[in-house]
């Protein structure tokens, strides 16, 4: 395994700082070890930016307990809090890929590294809770207990307030690693954000993304350069597009729909056509999960059905069905809002290219493969059309994301780009 930074695509400055800080952390802990006293932060919180420059390390540079990581999705937010995560296991240095901190922890197994990642709409308190209480021991690898949280912005106000009362009073060997899409309260708390230092990640370009799919996945390079551009910087979606012929039918049948929209009915029919679409990606991503889960659920249940205790056990089980039908409910839910912001984002894509190739703007298109289709519609709608069809479907991602009905707010939409 290469260096735990290798597959964090264009964000150089973020490792720099990545880098000095794990080394700032390695200080800390061999300052401990000689002092052969418990490690040289105070849990008081008036004092952590002063306890920032133990074991005499340029405060700048230095380790902190509370990382929030930012960026646009896809960027690699979550990669880089997993590498960092390695780097500050690592017993070699600050991320060699090699030693046995750094394997476990990128392969999911370190005993001192917990990773949340939220399959449903939002982060519970009940989560959270066991999660900030599991943090606060001592780390059984003698280093830090790091814990990771994809998804920060989904956690629910009393999730938040849990979370940031053990970053206020952190436990001297825990480190907290958020990622979320920005810093913007919406986001994540004010409060919390304060606690934090944010390591700011960009969209990646294309030709970055390009070349760790050649290297790293082994993909042509000239597909490589398409799905990178295609997956306008998202890293994980560039590898589906170059790797599942599924996912690029998908991405087909969504760049037809500006030719299909001929008139009213063909508007609804496109809406249709695309919800239903998302919700069968959903279906097919999360249906194998929750038959397993189910099917695990039960068998625990199944033991020890009858005698004495029995009614009470049944109706302990018949909650624990429910719940988990929830969780499961909740995570279909998620994975459709997915499923279609993708196909809103590809959209979006198309009516940009045909937008800048109205205004003659020198840059390279998203969607190379429909770019000619961009073009007639930049002729016919020139740029004040185009922009509007543009702003109309990201209208209609805002919408969704305030919680109107995907249905509803894809129907505005089609007429929107039907009508100009
Ligand atoms: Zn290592």
């Amino acid at each position: 395994m290469p260096d735990v930074f290798a597959d964090l695509v264009g964000q150089d400055e973020a490792v720099v700082e990545l880098r000095r800080a794990a080394a700032a952390a390695a200080a800390v802990l061999r300052a401990g070890a000689a002092d052969r006293a418990p490690a040289p932060r105070t849990a008081d919180p008036a004092e952590s930016a002063d306890a920032d420059a133990s074991g005499g390390v340029d405060p700048s540079a230095g380790m902190t307990h509370a990382w929030i990581f930012t960026g646009p999705p896809g960027s690699g937010r979550s990669v880089a809090a997993r590498a960092f995560a390695a780097a500050l296991q690592c017993v070699h240095g600050t991320g060699c890929g090699e030693c046995p901190g750094c394997r476990t922890t990128m392969g999911g197994t370190h005993a001192d590294v917990r990773l949340v990642v939220p399959e449903g709409l939002s982060i519970g308190v009940g989560e959270m809770r066991a999660l900030v209480l599991r943090a606060a021991s001592t780390p059984s690898g003698g280093r830090w207990q790091v814990v990771v949280i994809e998804d920060a912005d989904r956690l629910t106000e009393a999730a938040g307030n849990a979370l940031l009362k053990a970053i206020e009073e952190p436990p001297p060997r825990t480190v907290f690693l958020l990622c979320a899409p920005s810093t913007h309260p919406d986001d994540i708390s004010v409060t919390i954000r304060s606690r934090c230092r944010v390591v700011p990640l960009r969209q990646p370009p294309a030709d970055a993304v390009a070349e760790v799919l050649a290297r790293r996945d082994g993909i042509a390079p000239d597909v490589a350069q398409w799905a990178a551009a295609a997956a306008q910087g998202h890293v994980g979606r560039a590898r589906r597009l170059a790797r599942d012929p599924e996912a690029r039918k998908r991405r087909e049948a969504v760049l037809a729909v500006p030719r299909r929209l001929t008139g009213v009915g063909a508007a609804f029919d496109a809406a249709s056509a695309l919800i239903e679409a998302a919700e069968a990606e959903a279906e097919a991503s999360v249906t194998d999960a929750d038959t397993t889960e189910r099917a695990a659920l039960e068998t625990a249940l199944g033991a020890g059905g009858t005698g004495r205790g029995a009614s009470g056990a049944i109706r302990g089980a018949a909650g624990q069905l429910k719940e988990l039908e929830k969780r499961q409910k909740s995570r279909a839910t998620r994975a459709q809002r997915d499923a279609l912001d993708r196909a809103l984002v590809d959209l979006a894509g198309f009516y940009r290219d045909a937008l800048t190739m109205a205004l003659r703007a020198p840059v390279a298109p998203v969607h190379t493969d429909t770019a000619a289709l961009a073009g007639a519609g930049a002729q016919k709608w020139d740029a004040e059309g185009s922009l509007r069809r543009l702003e109309a479907v990201l209208a209609c991602r805002a919408a969704i994301e305030a919680n109107v009905k995907p249905r509803i707010a894809v129907e505005a939409m089609m007429l929107a780009l039907w009508k100009g």
